[in-house]
């Protein structure tokens, strides 16, 4: 079998089924979806390795997804009609500004066995988590749960089969301390096996039980989703949850689950269900372990998104190897962030928000914050903090950033009561005001 080109990164292993699927979900796409229609020329063809062939396809977008939605994207043979009347899918829209939102064909059945095959690689997730367990879910309503902002909902009304929506409110500033009461209280009532949340939701959460040395249920295990988990926040979760397991979950609503953290911190590809394809940056932005993901869903015949860009960024595990022992598919040393929260040093270098959060970790009693860049080498960090040395917090900030972003970065220091999520619901922690174009980037 022939092959177009070597790649420089560690040769990663995959069972022989991820190929045949890869292929198979490959073939029809371009055989028989819409959408792919001005793809089939740049194909290779079968004589090629499956790598070859998908390595030859451009990404897709959310924007194609919108333009061809939902006949376009699904196999001409495939009757959608038909799977909606006998309760096979749904038809789903997922959160975000106009330009992020689109309409999914939801299939619960494929979804919940990729959420199961993701459990197994951590292995303090496996052992909680039955597919019967208890479960808390801290987010916000527009991804998950019911919204209430008006009335506060009772419990019974915030349970669905296994879960319970901790929070019913689209704004989590305007959370009281009743509700943050009651939050406590129904987890050690209903002392849930996981306990599932957006890390900014639960970082407020923990930073009023810290506040108030209130005494709360210790879940299982704690799984991170929706959101790249800062440094900061992890800290505060720490010190309400000492002994209790941190995972970081990844994937998205038209993915699946993508990847997760095992007990040795390392991410792992769900590779039974999605095919994952890595785009290094260019050296000088990070390359090559540092890039982009291409999600292909497996095995889901109600999907055929090839090459979805998802836009997480990521940090290849160079090594190509894992202390647990898990072999099979990518290892991540790290998400770093989304494109979304891309920023440019003086000097043009992409800073993911890893690398920012990573840097502001040093920085000791902050609650939460938000760096928007406004402009070429313009910064502006706006800080939460009960710190009553505010100069000294101000210095200390500059010089992180002037040594992150270049000694003639332009930086101001604000600080704010509280700092609210995005219109989408999550917290987006780091933003350039200036599209940032990641093609010109990628090596
Ligand atoms: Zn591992």
């Amino acid at each position: 079998m022939k092959k177009l080109s070597r790649s420089s990164a560690p040769s990663w292993k995959y069972s022989p089924e991820y190929y045949d699927i890869s292929k198979r979900t490959l073939d029809i796409g371009l055989e028989k979806v819409a959408a792919y229609r001005t793809w089939k020329h740049l194909d290779p063809g079968p004589s090629y390795d499956v790598e070859s062939r998908f390595t030859a396809l451009p990404a897709l977008t959310k924007k194609d997804i919108r333009e061809n939605f939902p006949y376009g994207m699904l196999p001409y043979d495939c009757d959608l009609g038909q799977g909606i009347r006998n309760g096979e899918v749904t038809l789903v829209e997922t959160s975000g500004t106009t330009d992020d939102r689109v309409t999914n064909i939801w299939n619960q059945k494929w979804w919940d066995a990729s959420e199961a095959a993701s459990w197994q690689l951590n292995s303090c997730v496996s052992q909680v988590a039955t597919g019967s367990h208890n479960e808390a879910i801290l987010s916000n309503p527009i991804n998950v749960g019911i919204i209430s902002d008006e009335t506060d909902l009772p419990m019974e009304n915030r349970r669905l089969a296994r879960f319970l929506y901790l929070n019913e409110k689209t704004d989590p500033v305007a959370w009281t301390p009743a509700i943050m009461e009651r939050m406590i209280q129904e987890l050690n009532t209903f002392r849930p096996a996981v306990l599932e949340a957006n890390p900014s939701y639960l970082a407020r959460l923990c930073r009023y039980v810290n506040n108030r040395r209130e005494i709360v249920f210790q879940p299982g295990v704690v799984v991170f989703t929706y959101e790249y988990a800062s440094h900061l926040y992890v800290r505060q979760i720490r010190q309400v949850f000492p002994n209790v397991p941190m995972v970081s979950s990844y994937g998205t609503t038209e993915t699946g689950y993508v990847f997760m953290q095992c007990e040795k911190g390392k991410l792992h590809q769900n590779s039974k269900y999605s095919r994952v394809d890595f785009q290094p940056f260019q050296r000088e932005h990070g390359g090559p372990f540092l890039g982009r993901i291409l999600v292909t869903p497996l095995d889901n015949q109600w999907s055929y998104l090839l090459r979805f860009d998802t836009g997480d960024i990521v940090q290849l595990e160079a090594s190509g190897k894992c202390d647990c022992g898990r072999n099979l598919g990518l290892i991540l040393s790290s998400v770093n962030g989304r494109r979304a929260n891309l920023t440019l040093t003086c000097e043009g270098r992409l800073v993911t928000l890893h690398e920012l959060d990573s840097a502001l970790s040093v920085l000791q009693g902050i609650e939460e914050y938000e760096l928007v860049q406004t402009g070429a080498g313009v910064y502006d960090l706006r800080l939460v903090s009960q710190r009553p040395d505010k100069e000294k917090l101000s210095q200390d900030a500059t010089r992180m950033l002037k040594a992150l972003y270049g000694g003639q970065a332009e930086v101001s220091i604000t600080y704010r009561a509280a700092i609210a999520p995005e219109p989408s619901g999550k917290y987006l922690l780091s933003r350039a005001l200036f599209p940032i174009e990641l093609d010109k980037y990628l090596a």
